[in-house]
């Protein structure tokens, strides 16, 4: 019965050629800058030995230098490049590196707790149980095998019989179900002691506009690996023809890709906050349903929303000043993707959403939808060879469903009490530093470092994990149905957010969990935070030499507090609002260090024989973090010295230390199809640059080096960008 709706449904798609567009729009996840790209837990597989990685006795093993490379030329290599060499990335791996080596880590501290769980009996509907029921459930292949579509035909159901757009709207707002516009709960950038709900889109099923729209050699052979995807999985769906409907769904997303916004348009604050009332967000675009999204999404009786990709005037871009360039990467935005679903037939906004179903839920449908999207996400786009083992994405599954339940046992067990006290002591002085830096700041005008003092004595740290943890009451987890409970995790979510709204924002909430190895800056509350997990070796270690927890962990908490003065993070106040704080010139000043920095990077071109290069622009924020980071953990170490030289170790000064304990804690090899993802979407530089990158601009390196003119990494003084 189900099935036979679902073919006719999905016959009636094909038949007028229809095309989809993409995964809904996150729910509550503010704009933070974090330390490293989040979503990169590849762990390896079982059997297959991941890479070591080892500290000596103080923190960074002299052994791992390689004497043929000079460190004027490439640090990075030097530091790196025997390690990079010895150490073959796992199949299973895309890139790895020390952050993996500690995901490794912490993936296996979690397992022993989720084993012991598991082990005894716990209390029906406890947090623990749900933990077993949820991993257990991921666990069982067989059964989900076993099953077959049988779990998303009520989901594809629903999307195959809406009867016209209206319909479709509210399946939008439905967890679980990938919307094409869609609502989160966020903090509002200008009011940061108010939740506000904040539209956007999606629509494409390849990670970037620019796989879409820039003609060259690489991506025309993705798009066509991608329309083979598309095809097989509507195959699968029940399309008895699926080939015009696969062709229907690309032209339908490149049209998305045309008015979708360049990611560097989307960093850009000034462009992307606007505030709306009901009245004006419906004025976008006359005709569209919006009413049964909101209504769908328990948003109809809400005031103003926020929306980011909604074009300047032409007053506004002046204004602005705006260049050509930077009008090219502003497309028709949210307005202009109302219309187009206006406009598109209905089967293909259905086929596409049949798609994004099945790929957003692959890893708990039939192992065959599951190898698909593998093949075609991990192999294709970013040269994994093999799936990783399904323990390990079993505890990610868990974790998002139920992770703080998992964060706590994880904290207690994993996280010393004198790790906190010891990075209490390091954020307290990394923070001098950023003071006395101000003091003798000569780019700034005294009215501008008052407001800038104000906010670095707003900083907010947290460390290693929260003082409360969510217990997800009402979150009901089944043994035998994983794909209702990533659904179910989703739909609570969802209402937990929406039930904020009108309560004051919790800023006592994390956005990361203590095993995650990450850390990041949240604009909106002015608070660097520092998940347990980071806080081990490379990056930290307890007995580890001062020089090289200044160079690792150290230059992570300043990239933290650095993300609070980066090209957009200083455009937020000591309160967290979005208001200017800058007089012109000082502005001014500080984005010719930008312009001059972002140059730099644009000249790391590592691909296509050095024609596809960083870009310099999208990655700004994170490389002015790692500069500031640098400048910063530099100056707290020589306070913390107290003007007295360190001491050598094995040959080597504490300078010298401080700057291989940075190398050290970037030390990554990567395959070329991430690498090219990577510098297409993701904000931060490649490992390799974000040590060859900001190190030719802080003058300590180069004495402790003896780097000269000549050497290939060598700027002349003026060259330089000196932030703090
Ligand atoms: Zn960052």
């Amino acid at each position: 019965m189900i099935r036979s709706l679902i073919l006719a449904g999905a016959s009636a798609a094909a038949l007028a050629i229809s095309a989809p567009a993409l995964a809904a729009p996150a729910a509550n996840a503010p704009a933070l800058e974090t330390l490293e790209h989040e979503f990169d837990a590849a762990p390896a597989a079982e059997g297959a030995a991941a890479p070591e990685m080892s500290f000596g006795t103080w923190g960074f093993d002299p052994a791992t230098l390689d004497p043929a490379v000079k460190p004027g030329d490439d640090f990075f290599a030097y530091v790196n490049g025997k390690w990079v060499r010895d150490n073959p990335i796992p199949p299973e791996y895309t890139r790895y590196g020390a952050f993996n080596y500690l995901d490794e880590k912490s993936k296996g501290d979690v397992k022993t707790l989720i084993d012991e769980l598991v082990s005894k009996k716990q209390q029906p509907g406890s947090g623990e149980q749900r933990i077993v029921d949820a991993y257990n459930a991921y666990l069982d292949t067989a059964a989900i095998d076993a099953k077959g579509l049988a779990p998303a035909y009520p989901y594809l159901t629903r999307i195959f019989q809406a009867k016209d757009l209206a319909e479709l709207n509210q399946l939008f707002a439905v967890p679980g179900i990938p919307g094409l516009v869609g609502a989160g709960i966020t903090v509002d950038d200008k009011d940061p002691d108010a939740y506000i709900p904040a539209m956007g889109f999606s629509g494409m099923g390849l990670p970037d506009r620019d796989m879409y729209l820039v003609d060259s050699e690489k991506n025309r052979e993705i798009q066509a690996k991608y329309k083979d995807y598309l095809g097989w999985m509507l195959g699968k769906a029940g399309y008895a023809d699926p080939k015009p409907a696969a062709e229907a769904v690309y032209a339908f997303e490149h049209k998305v890709a045309e008015l979708e916004w360049a990611r560097t348009a989307l960093r850009n604050s000034d462009l992307t906050y606007h505030k709306l009332s009901r009245a004006e967000l419906e004025a976008l675009a006359p005709g569209y349903p919006l009413a049964t999204l909101l209504d769908a999404s328990g948003l109809g009786k809400a005031d103003y929303f926020l929306a980011a990709q909604i074009p300047p005037t032409k007053e506004k871009a002046e204004e602005l000043g705006l260049t050509t360039d930077q009008l090219a990467e502003i497309g028709g935005g949210l307005p202009a993707m109302m219309k187009l679903l206006g406009e598109t037939p209905l089967p293909t906004l259905k086929a596409y959403m049949a798609v994004r179903f099945l790929s957003a839920h692959a890893d708990v449908l039939p192992s065959e939808i599951d190898q698909a999207n593998f093949d075609f996400y991990g192999k294709v786009l970013n040269g994994a060879q093999e799936q990783r083992p399904r323990w390990k994405r079993a505890i990610e599954a868990t974790e998002a469903q139920l992770g703080e339940v998992l964060g706590k046992a994880y904290a207690a067990r994993y996280f010393p009490a004198d790790s906190k006290a010891s990075m209490q002591e390091l954020v307290a002085n990394l923070r001098k530093a950023l003071g006395q830096s101000l003091e003798e700041n000569s780019w700034m005008s005294a009215e501008t470092k008052v407001q800038a003092e104000a906010k670095l004595a707003s900083f907010f740290p947290k460390i290693g994990y929260p003082d409360k943890f969510e217990t997800y009451e009402g979150l009901t987890i089944s043994p035998t149905d994983p794909l209702g409970n990533e659904i179910a995790a989703g739909d609570w979510q969802w209402k937990k957010d929406l039930s904020r709204l009108g309560t004051p924002p919790d800023r006592a909430e994390w956005f990361m969990l203590p095993q995650t190895v990450n850390a990041y800056y949240n604009p909106s509350f002015n608070e660097i935070v520092f998940p347990a997990a980071i806080l081990q070796q490379p990056f930290f270690g307890p007995s580890a030499d001062m020089a090289v927890n200044y160079g690792a962990i150290g230059g992570v908490i300043g990239h933290e507090m650095g993300h609070g003065f980066d090209d957009q993070g200083s455009k937020y106040d000591a309160k967290g609002r979005l208001e200017d704080w800058w007089t012109d010139a000082d502005r001014k000043a500080f984005d010719a260090k930008g312009d001059k920095l972002a140059g730099q990077y644009d000249k790391f071109c590592p691909l296509d024989e050095g024609k596809t290069c960083v870009n310099g622009r999208l990655t700004l924020g994170e490389n002015i973090g790692d500069l500031s980071g640098l400048s910063l953990a530099y100056r707290a170490y020589k306070m913390a010295l107290g003007g007295k030289e360190d001491k050598v170790i094995d040959g080597l000064t504490g300078d010298q230390r401080f700057f291989l304990s940075w190398a050290q804690a970037w030390r990554s090899s990567i395959r070329p199809e991430r690498l090219r993802q990577q510098m297409l979407t993701d904000p931060h530089s490649p490992a390799e640059f974000r040590v060859n990158g900001p190190l030719p601009n802080v003058d300590a390196w180069y004495k402790a080096f003896d780097v000269k003119p000549g050497d290939k990494l060598y700027l002349p003084p003026e060259e330089r960008v000196h932030i703090w």
